[in-house]
């Protein structure tokens, strides 16, 4: 199975003044808690130099969107080499928020992922369902869709993750039940290998949705659940880091 990655997700969240999360967390992961597993930290992007600084090669750091351009003339946008060139090794693209606060559509979003690998970052590509689309029975339908369409064609487990994030159990402390986890993280590894032969099972698969320090070791147990993507509970060390611990 590949490395896990627990990922915090700060979202529009955080001043330079809660940077002491940060140097707890790297104290901690200084202390042994990266070892067997991945740790990531993607804070807004005006923290994001000074997060690199504190995290250093202990705990990644990431972006939460990249333009899909390499560079011009789109005023407020950031490309994926300036991710990179603060430090940055992943960001996050196709956030159900994203998706719906700025209309990303699948090709939007498989764009920026592209670009994002073509700077030498790991793209972490959001799918999800929202709650209208589950009760209607559609998530199968709804992920193939998002799957076929954000991905890129080339692709591997080193420069690919996916995070599977049901739209309804984002910050609502809401999650599904464990069996749903399974069925749709065993669809959506069935699916990368289909499309991508064996390199599909090298590409971690994340869940998120109100992941907390309470629920994560039953959630990070269940087959094809390769970490985490953590939003409110990565905003405090001591919750993220018992989230760590849990994998
Ligand atoms: P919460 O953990 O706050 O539910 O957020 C999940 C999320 O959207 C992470 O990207």
């Amino acid at each position: 199975a590949p490395t896990p990655l627990i990922a915090g997700n700060w979202k529009m969240n955080g001043l330079l003044k809660e940077l002491g999360e940060l140097q707890t967390l790297a104290e901690a992961a200084g202390a042994g808690l990266n070892q067997g597993r991945d740790i990531l930290i993607c804070p807004p992007a005006t923290m994001l130099s000074a997060s690199f600084g504190i995290l250093g090669n202990h705990v990644a750091v990431g972006g939460q969107d990249c333009h899909s351009a390499e560079s011009g003339a789109h005023t407020g946008d950031i490309s994926a080499a300036m991710l990179k060139d603060v430090g940055a090794r992943y960001v996050i693209v196709g956030h159900s928020e994203r998706r719906a606060d700025h209309g990303e559509s699948d090709e939007l979003v498989r764009a920026k992922a592209e670009a994002a690998m073509a700077a030498g970052l790991i793209a972490v590509i959001c799918i999800g369902e929202t709650e209208a689309e589950r009760d209607a029975d559609a998530t199968i339908d709804v992920l193939a869709r998002q799957l076929a369409s954000s991905l890129p064609d080339d692709m591997d487990g080193n420069r690919v993750v996916v995070a599977y994030e049901p739209v309804w159990a984002i910050g609502t402390g809401k999650t599904p039940t464990a069996d749903d986890v399974r069925h749709i993280h065993d669809f959506i590894r069935r699916t990368l290998v289909e499309r991508f032969g064996d390199a599909g099972n090298g590409v971690r698969i994340l869940y998120g949705g109100s992941v907390k320090p309470g629920n994560a070791a039953e959630l990070l147990a269940i087959d094809n659940v390769d970490g985490a993507l953590v939003g409110g509970a990565s905003l405090k060390a001591s919750d993220f880091i018992a989230i760590c611990q849990a994998s």
